[in-house]
C-alpha cells in the first residue's frame, strides 16, 4: 500500500494503539490523584502526543516545546537549540516529557536538564521509541512503547527532511530515498 520509498512497515497502526492502552493505563495508575503537566516535545511527537493524552485518565494539562538537533540529515548534529520554550512555569509540577524516538539521547538530556533546573515536583519521560543501540548521553526513558533496531524510521509523527510525518505506521525509509551524514 506504499510506494517504493518504503522499505517495510516496522510498527503497524494496529500494533501502536494496542500497545499505547497498555502504557496509558501504567501511566495512569503511576500517577493516579497528582495533577500532571504533560509536555509534547515538537514536532515528532505530536501524532504520538494527541493519542496519549486522549486514553490516559489522569486528565493531564498539556504544553509544548520545540528543540532541534538534526539538520536535513539522518543523524544528530549533537547540538542541542531551543526552538521553543514551554508557555508557564513547571515549578512544583509533576512533568512527563513526551518525546517521539530516543535515539543518541542527546536531545533528551538537554531537555530534562533544562527543565529539571526548573524545579518540578517530578520529571519523568515516555517514548513511543527506543534506539538503545545508539545510545551515547545515559538517558533512560521511564515510560516506552517500542525498542527499535539501529534503522531511520519515519512516520507516526517522525520525518525524513520534514516528509512522511503523517503516515500511520511506523514505517523504514528505503536507502535509495536519504543520504547518510
Ligand atoms: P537524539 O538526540 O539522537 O536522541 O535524537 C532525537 C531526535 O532525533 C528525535 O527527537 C527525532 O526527532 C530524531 N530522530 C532520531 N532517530 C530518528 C529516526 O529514526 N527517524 C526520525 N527521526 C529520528
Amino acid at each position: 500500500m506504499y510506494g517504493k520509498e518504503i522499505e517495510k512497515i516496522l510498527i503497524s497502526q494496529e500494533e501502536i494503539k494496542e500497545r499505547l492502552k497498555e502504557v496509558a493505563a501504567q501511566i495512569s495508575k503511576d500517577y493516579a490523584g497528582k495533577d500532571v503537566l504533560f509536555v509534547c516535545v515538537l514536532r515528532g511527537a505530536f501524532i504520538f502526543f494527541a493519542d496519549l493524552v486522549r486514553e490516559v485518565k489522569c486528565n493531564p494539562e498539556v504544553d509544548f516545546i520545540a528543540v532541534s538537533s538534526y539538520g536535513a540529515g539522518t543523524s544528530s548534529s549533537g547540538e542541542v537549540k531551543m526552538i521553543k520554550d514551554l508557555s508557564a512555569p513547571i515549578a512544583n509540577k509533576h512533568v512527563l516529557i513526551v518525546e517521539d524516538i530516543v535515539d543518541t539521547g542527546i536531545t533528551l538530556k538537554y531537555l530534562k536538564e533544562l527543565l529539571a533546573a526548573r524545579q518540578p515536583a517530578s520529571l519523568k519521560i515516555c517514548t513511543l521509541l527506543d534506539k538503545p543501540g545508539r545510545r551515547i548521553a545515559d538517558l533512560h526513558p521511564e515510560y516506552s512503547l517500542f525498542s527499535i533496531p539501529n534503522e531511520f524510521v519515519i512516520g507516526y509523527g517522525l520525518d525524513y527532511d520534514e516528509k512522511y510525518r503523517t503516515l500511520k505506521d511506523v514505517c523504514i525509509l528505503s536507502p535509495s530515498e536519504y543520504t547518510i551524514n
